[in-house]
């Protein structure tokens, strides 16, 4: 954690314009409270770019602003005499060290403590410079790996066919073992989230999942499969002989100074071999902040608000894979503090949190979301997670959870956020007790981000500002929303999305380099939609409204659809039109 004085380098950012007066005293209330520092919270919202943040201290600092780090460049020796803990903590990495002075960069220039320290340890002047946070947080992570490499996993390059062919020759098993230890580091490198292992006719396929899509990564000869699923059977406690049943297992590992853990599913196949499929949870990054998620600053205050209230029933919607459970972990790494008691029924348990109660339900021995909900509630908790709620059983229970004092978090297969409220009415829920209980929906997608490196700047065209609702028709239509007595901000105020000129915005398009391995993307990103269900809104569910109804008012009263939220992305440079439009197809763009 650094150290430096974060009300310091709050009044900076306002000064500089990167955040409002009142949107800083709410993030030093979360930052004293859970102990982050301010620049993540800023860092990971939608409010500012890290470049811009970057910018806005180097200047108040009158320090250079450091564009690109060449990581090539920076010898791993010597940034190293900072141990890699204190690197990553205070976020700075020495990248030269001449006679007379060193250099280097930091993200956060207020930290004075950490700077002192830099100069009295190498006891000469040390230049400063500033730099993007991610940019330097891959910088610190590439050049330390480079220094660590010869002591981790060092099998870096795959290995080609004929190099297989030796390995079954061989009795030693190193190669097999680097071989699949070579796999795991370059799916961490490449942030791969699943690992395939495939038997073809004739050759063993892996591929990885980067970004939701599947890629080729790597052929061998069929021959080599047994010696590999033995390897990774043995990695994650399996039995070798049984060949005939599918098998789960887990994995843990440290790569890089990054803790993940794997899980292994075997499943055999017709073609005589098992095949394989592990799922990657890379703890840093499942376990992520509020402030983490991309939140523009209306939707992150109030997710704080929703989550911090002692109870209701807070859902998350979207189809499998649009990131519910990172928001729902999220969420309660924020609340989670020892005086409070977190219960977490899920299906399986993706990441162990510290200080948390996770059971995973086991419907085969009649351990459902249901039957443990209503254990949990013996067992006095403040908050309760429920994985999903599927039936009408487990949709009563949360219900009845929630009017008796408890904070219920979960989620719900809906495409929007209203269609949310219609479900549960269709589980035969009252509506009345859905109005008292249910205070907040939020509805999500993943969209691929942009490479950073390499995205292409064009003009964007007027079909384009059409297509996601930033056109002067729409754009004025939600800026006049907030001059009408429905209009609800639920005390936060910002700015509509929409374009209001002049000329016609800059969009990005992907090209691909190596910096994102010809992808042209790099990581995906949250775009949500944020419905409070509020006076208005709770009117049209007493009413029993249809959710395009519901949807409507929630609108007018100031609640950005989940493809407004993705115009707002696009229109930062973060994603691309194509990637908006095909997450949000069935978000049906209308205005009064
Ligand atoms: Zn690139």
């Amino acid at each position: 954690m650094s150290v430096s004085d974060q009300r310091l380098l709050g009044r900076a950012l306002v000064r500089r314009g990167i955040l409002s007066d009142e949107t800083l005293e709410v993030l030093l209330a979360q930052q004293r409270e859970k102990g982050a520092a301010l620049l993540d919270l800023v860092a990971g919202s939608s409010m500012a770019s890290d470049e811009a943040v970057g910018r806005a201290l180097a200047a108040e600092c009158g320090l250079s602003f450091v564009e690109q780090i060449v990581v090539d460049e920076v010898d791993p020796a010597v940034a190293s005499q900072l141990p890699i803990g204190y690197a990553r903590s205070h976020r700075l990495l020495l990248v030269e060290d001449g006679p007379e002075s060193a250099k280097v960069v930091c993200v956060d220039p207020f930290d004075t403590e950490a700077l002192d320290d830099v100069r009295a340890t190498l006891g000469k002047r040390v230049e400063v410079g500033v730099a993007a946070q991610g940019k330097l947080t891959d910088a610190i992570n590439r050049v330390y790996e480079r220094q660590e490499r010869g002591n981790t996993l060092e099998a870096d390059e795959g290995i080609k066919e004929e190099e297989a062919i030796d390995i079954l020759e061989s009795d030693d098993d190193a190669p097999i073992i680097r071989w699949v230890n070579g796999l795991f580091f370059q799916a961490v490198r490449e942030r791969a989230s699943d690992i395939h292992i495939e038997p073809e006719e004739k050759e063993v396929i892996v591929r990885y999942r980067i970004d939701g899509q599947l890629y080729v990564a790597h052929r061998a000869s069929r021959q080599f499969m047994s010696s590999v699923v033995a390897r990774v059977k043995i990695m994650s406690g399996l039995n070798i002989a049984e060949k005939r049943l599918p098998q789960d297992g887990r994995i843990s590992l440290k790569i890089a100074g990054r803790a993940i853990d794997i899980r292994v599913s075997t499943v055999p196949t017709s073609r005589d071999h098992e095949r394989i499929v592990m799922r990657l949870l890379h703890k840093t990054n499942v376990l992520l902040d509020l402030s983490d998620l991309g939140f523009g600053e209306r939707d992150y205050t109030l997710m704080h608000q929703l989550i911090t209230r002692p109870n209701g029933i807070v859902l998350v919607t979207g189809p499998t894979g649009s990131g519910k459970t990172t928001t729902l972990y999220a969420c309660l790494n924020r609340i989670n503090q020892p005086k409070i008691n977190i219960l977490t029924a899920e299906d399986p348990v993706e990441y162990e949190l510290g200080g948390i109660h996770q059971v995973a339900v086991q419907p085969k021995i009649g351990l459902t979301f249901a039957s443990a909900l209503r254990a949990f509630l013996r067992q006095d908790p403040d908050v309760i997670m429920v994985g999903e709620i599927r039936d009408k059983e487990t949709a009563e229970i949360a219900i009845q959870a929630s009017l008796t004092g408890h904070l219920v978090l979960s989620t719900l297969h809906t495409n929007d956020a209203a269609g949310a409220i219609t479900r549960l009415v269709e589980m035969e829920m009252e509506p009345f007790l859905v109005r008292s209980t249910v205070i907040g929906i939020l509805a999500q997608r993943l969209v691929r981000v942009l490479c950073p490196k390499c995205k292409e700047a064009y003009e964007a065209t007027p079909y384009e500002l059409q297509q996601l609702g930033l056109d002067a028709e729409r754009t004025r239509l939600r800026d006049q929303r907030q001059l009408s007595p429905k209009y609800q901000p639920h005390e936060v105020q910002y700015e509509p999305v929409g374009w209001r000129g002049p000329g016609m915005p800059t969009f990005y398009r992907a090209k691909g380099c190596d910096h994102c391995e010809h992808k042209g993307f790099t990581g995906r990103l949250g775009i949500y939609e944020l419905l409070m269900v509020d006076d208005t809104v709770g009117s049209l569910v007493l009413r029993s409204a249809d959710a395009q109804t519901i949807k409507r008012a929630a609108q007018n009263a100031g609640m950005d659809s989940l493809r407004d939220d993705g115009a707002r992305k696009v229109l930062m440079g973060k994603t691309t039109v194509e990637e908006v439009v095909a997450a949000t197809q069935e978000d049906a763009l209308f205005d009064e």
